[in-house]
């Protein structure tokens, strides 16, 4: 196999996350030595043009990968529940989570914070049982990173799903699935914290990527991702995964 990098990018408004900026957005790709200009035209792009705002700190990052560390993964099936209102999608969301066994108040702790959360570089890790938080990164959670699309199973997959090969959608179904591969993984629930994009999923090896089409009212800066997880959890190794081993979709 050809050369594979990393890029990711993470760009805030008023300075570094870590000194108080304002999240405007993120993203990150695994991609062939020959399209790595290309996706790094394209994270910067997503960086300065963001309806959450107009960062003024963008970091961007590569990093050539071991391609003998590559795990291959298939893409999470697709899935879609139409809905007709905000709280008909998250009523969906709460029958597809409880039929993967996430409890009740696990449930409604990841939909409060998703509800309060505006600033929310990662996802929370939240366990499935209690409901209780596990990561102890507050406003940056966990970023899942080095995932990402083999190009010519992409354009194949998106003349399979008309109307989905978009980059947004290639991103987060790439990361779904990652996710749900991950050790100790039950589920994962996201809406975007982008104030134009309402549509939102659930995904687990078992349900596939659900897409539901109306999560949050729009206009609102609320979102984010939660990873819910068995309570045997060993968060070290979690993290390790989602950090760290390359994952090439096709
Ligand atoms: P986006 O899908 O880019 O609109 O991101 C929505 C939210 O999901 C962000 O505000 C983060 O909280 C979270 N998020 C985005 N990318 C990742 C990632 N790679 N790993 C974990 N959480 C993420």
């Amino acid at each position: 196999m050809d050369e594979i990098y990393s890029v990711r990018m993470r760009a805030a408004e008023g300075g570094p996350h870590e000194k108080g900026g304002f999240h405007i957005s993120g993203g990150e790709t695994l991609v062939l030595k020959q399209s790595l200009e290309e996706a790094a035209r394209q994270l910067l792009k997503k960086a300065i043009s963001h309806s959450r705002g107009e960062a003024d700190y963008i970091q961007l990052v590569v990093e050539k990968i071991e391609v003998k560390k590559l795990v291959r993964l298939t893409p999470l099936s697709v899935s879609t529940d139409v809905v007709q209102s905000v709280e008909e999608g998250r009523q969906q969301a709460v029958i597809h989570l409880r039929s993967l066994g996430v409890s009740e108040s696990a449930i409604r702790n990841g939909l409060e914070l998703l509800l309060s959360s505006t600033n929310l570089r990662g996802a929370a890790v939240l366990s499935a049982s209690t409901g209780q938080r596990l990561d102890l990164y507050k406003d940056r959670g966990i970023r899942a990173t080095r995932m990402g699309w083999d190009e010519d199973r992409f354009i194949q997959w998106s003349a399979q799903h008309p109307g989905l090969g978009t980059p947004r959608i290639a991103e987060a179904i790439a990361l779904a699935t990652k996710v749900a591969h991950a050790p100790f993984m039950v589920a994962e629930l996201c809406w975007s914290d982008d104030p134009e994009y309402i549509t939102g999923y659930i995904a687990s090896r078992k349900t596939g990527y659900v897409r539901i089409t109306q999560l949050k009212e729009k206009g609102s800066l609320c979102g984010g991702r939660i990873f819910y997880v068995m309570d045997q959890v060993d968060l070290a190794s979690l993290q390790t995964y989602l950090e760290e081993i390359p994952v090439w979709i096709g």
